[in-house]
């Protein structure tokens, strides 16, 4: 092993984040290593992007894992039996998958197959999803758990669903839901299970801060709750109601907020119990988080706990609640999505170019030279490690005294082209004493110094939340690992916002905004991968620009270091996302070719031309959205 290759371990914090998923081979590739087969090498990541790219499939492209999906599943369902079995609780897990966070065909039926054996179910929050859950064969005890508001139509689905085997339970949201209900049930003559949505006051910290506790728009108030009960115990459908649910709000941060909202349900579910509602199920709701930075810390996008320790403190708060109660112990549901699926993709692009922030030579003096000019070029006599933060001054008063010139007419373009190659190749300088005297810049400095790298994806539609909610995701590029990366970046999409880009990156020492990179090699891909994607990014993505589906692959890690291609999925083709904007394809071609053959009648166009610029109009438009 050589200290480079640490070095750029060190860089990147992969050792940190990388949760024995994403490792750096000898060779300075990204490896993915198989969870389920500790034993089985980890396979290069730009190795299955060749293969891929031999067998047709391009980036930019989504990359599922199934075995990190199915590890996840697992891991979760495993976490509780075992917790279970550990403090001698006498319920069950329950956990359900919330749809709404991957809703996915490819990831909803692997979803379903691996959690099989643990009777994991599903969670509805519309009708859509419902519909969903509805067309999968579950395990005989899984449970479909139906969020969210509800009209009669979706209670009747749901309803009636429990007589083909479903155990659906719809979860009340308010006491004019619970009218409907009861409505419906009348009409039917079936009986339903119920649930109830309890707003619970205990707010956590992190990004769902706002969203949580008395503001939270969500399940109800302690009057309302006792609202429906009277209605239900009027109506004689008080027995129906099995299942209590409250939701913390996503990506809790710190677990002792996990444990007061778990005492603060435990209150809930202990005072209904004494009214007389016969619960057999407590829901727990979402919001074990994904460790994206590897701090380990109960900051935004890390969590200060592991999936064991939630499972533990969940089951013990429980026990310890209901035992102090004299009460039973209920099954335990948790909706967990973000901790199950979003390990398992990963969205990865080709940089296309490099605006270089840099310029390897300064223009010579000149004897024309406006002073200010000879001013900053004489900076460059007295560059220097240790003045470093004086030349930075220095060159930036030069440079912005010269542009006031130019704005006012005094200097011209040649003269301030000059100061401006000058003032690049200063900065340049700074950058190489900053790199090789390991001197720190600051994190500002270097962010102003760096390099923008234009990449084949749209940040609109593949990474929806780090545009939205400044979400952090582990980033770094495929290969040369082995290499000391000597550039820095910032990450530009490939669409005309000025939006579109990334400038917030994990490394081992924390949060950058800008990212270590190499210069771009001449005659090879180079690779970035972004992990964790798999929660939330996929449906939250929009079409600026039109910029459409990227290809998706699903593959599975196999135990001799190779894998198998499981399923491919194109991306949006031109004339889809056209479609999606209610433009007909067709129409637009036929469109084009008559003003085609207009100009060939007024001789603008020659006749031989009419081919080339037909075919390059109808290629386009049956082809990819991203740059190929
Ligand atoms: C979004 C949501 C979830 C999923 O939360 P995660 O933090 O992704 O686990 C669970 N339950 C409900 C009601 C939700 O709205």
């Amino acid at each position: 092993m050589n200290n480079s290759r640490i070095a750029s371990h060190d860089i990147y914090g992969i050792e940190k984040w990388g949760k024995d998923l994403v490792v750096v081979l000898g060779n300075g590739e990204i490896g993915l290593k198989n969870p389920l087969n500790p034993e089985a090498p980890a396979i290069s990541l730009p190795e299955i992007l060749r293969d891929l790219e031999d067998r047709g499939v391009h980036v930019p492209m989504l990359l599922r894992v199934s075995s990190y999906l199915e590890n996840e599943i697992r891991h979760i369902n495993e976490c509780f039996a075992e917790a279970i079995t550990r403090v001698g609780y006498d319920g069950a897990y329950r956990g359900v998958f919330p749809i709404k966070v991957n809703q996915q065909a490819q990831v909803i039926d692997r979803i379903v197959e691996f959690g099989k054996p643990y009777n994991y179910g599903l969670e509805a929050g519309s009708k859509p999803e419902l519909v969903i859950a509805l067309a999968h064969r579950l395990a005989k005890e899984s449970l479909i758990v139906c969020n969210g508001i509800k009209d009669a139509e979706f209670i009747t689905l749901a309803i009636l669903s429990r007589k083909i085997g479903f155990n659906t339970v719809i979860v009340l949201e308010s006491p004019k839901e619970a009218d409907t209900v009861i409505q419906v049930v009348k009409e039917l003559g079936v009986e339903p299970m119920l649930g109830v949505r309890v707003k619970l006051t205990n707010q956590i910290s992190g990004k769902w801060e706002k969203s949580s506790g008395d503001r939270s728009a969500f399940g109800m108030k302690t009057d309302q709750l006792v609202t429906v009960i009277d209605k239900l115990r009027d109506a004689g459908l008080l027995h129906c109601l099995k299942l209590q649910h409250s939701h913390l709000g996503s990506q809790v941060p710190d677990v002792n907020d996990v444990r007061r909202a778990v005492s603060e349900a435990c209150r809930f579910y202990t005072e209904l119990t004494k009214e007389g509602v016969p619960l057999t199920h407590l829901d727990l709701g979402g919001g074990l988080g994904v460790d994206y930075t590897g701090e380990k810390s109960a900051t935004e996008s890390s969590i200060n706990y592991t999936m064991r320790e939630y499972c533990t403190n969940v089951v013990e708060t429980v026990q310890y609640a209901m035992d102090a109660a004299g009460i039973d112990h209920p099954d335990l549901v948790t909706e967990s999505g973000r901790a199950v699926v979003a390990t398992s993709s990963m969205l990865i692009f080709n940089v296309l170019e490099a605006t270089l922030y840099d310029a390897q030579t300064a223009p010579d003096a000149k004897g024309d030279d406006h002073h200010l000019i000879s001013d900053l070029l004489a900076i460059t006599d007295y560059i220097s490690t240790d003045r470093l933060q004086e030349c930075w001054n220095d060159a930036s008063f030069y440079r912005n005294e010269l542009r006031a010139l130019f704005h006012r007419g005094y200097i011209d373009l040649r003269q301030m082209a000059r100061a401006e190659q000058i003032y690049l190749h200063l900065m340049a300088r700074i950058k190489q004493h900053a790199a090789f005297d390991n001197i720190a810049v600051s994190d500002e400095q270097m962010t102003h110094l760096a390099d923008i790298y234009h990449c084949n994806f749209s940040l609109f539609q593949s990474l929806p939340d780090v545009w939205a909610i400044d979400q952090l995701h582990p980033m770094v590029p495929l290969q040369m690992l082995n290499q000391r990366p000597d550039r820095r970046a910032v990450l530009s999409d490939i669409t005309c916002d000025s939006d579109g880009k990334v400038d917030r990156f994990i490394l081992a020492d924390g949060i950058s905004h800008s990212l270590p990179v190499h210069t771009l090699p001449q005659d090879e891909t180079y690779y970035m991968g972004v992990f964790f994607v798999g929660a939330y990014q996929e449906t939250l993505g929009d079409l600026h620009n039109l910029f459409g589906d990227t290809n998706v692959v699903t593959i599975d890690l196999r135990a001799d270091g190779g894998f198998d291609l499981l399923h491919e999925q194109e991306g949006d083709t031109i004339s889809e996302v056209l479609s999606y904007v209610e433009f007909d394809p067709q129409a637009c071609v036929a469109e084009f070719r008559k003003m085609v053959d207009e100009a060939i009648s007024t001789g603008a166009l020659k006749s031989k031309d009419r081919k080339t610029l037909m075919g390059a109009y109808r290629d386009s438009i049956n082809g990819y959205t991203y740059y190929e």
